[in-house]
């Protein structure tokens, strides 16, 4: 893969300096009074460039709604049953619809932007001599 801008052959796709420099992990150690385990997570400047788009997630605004639905199905439910674990199975029943329901409505549209958006970085490259990025085309 040539760069367009240079011609070097010198590139790198964005999803190998994004592993490559970005750490994560666990280090323990003993000080006098206790152990302590310290979790640390460090990326380059490239790297953090190069980074993956994010994970579309439920808005907490939609979950709040979800949530006041599911507690007033529950309720409704539990006091028709006259049972409070109808209630509750209700309550676990409702949220999980509505997560169904996010993932198949609302969530369509971000998660389709998300796929182009990873597929675009998944076919992204640098140049290591002029730092120009471009698109592999394919
Ligand atoms: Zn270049």
């Amino acid at each position: 893969m040539n760069c367009p801008k240079c011609d070097s052959d010198n590139t790198r796709k964005f999803s190998i300096i994004y592993e490559e420099g970005t750490s994560r992990g666990k280090s323990e150690g003993f000080s006098d009074h206790s152990n302590y385990e310290t979790e640390h997570f460090s990326q380059t400047p490239l790297a953090k460039r190069c980074s993956p788009p994010k994970e579309p997630e439920i808005s907490s605004f939609l979950m709040l709604i979800g949530l006041a639905f599911s507690i007033f199905i529950a309720f409704k439910l539990g006091v028709f049953a006259g049972s409070f674990w109808w209630g509750v199975g209700a309550f676990v029943l409702s949220l999980v619809a509505f997560n169904i329901l996010w993932h198949f409505t609302l969530g369509t549209k971000k998660n389709k932007q998300y796929d182009l958006d990873y597929e675009t970085w998944d076919n992204s490259w640098i140049c290591m001599k002029c730092g120009n990025d471009f698109l592999s085309s394919k």
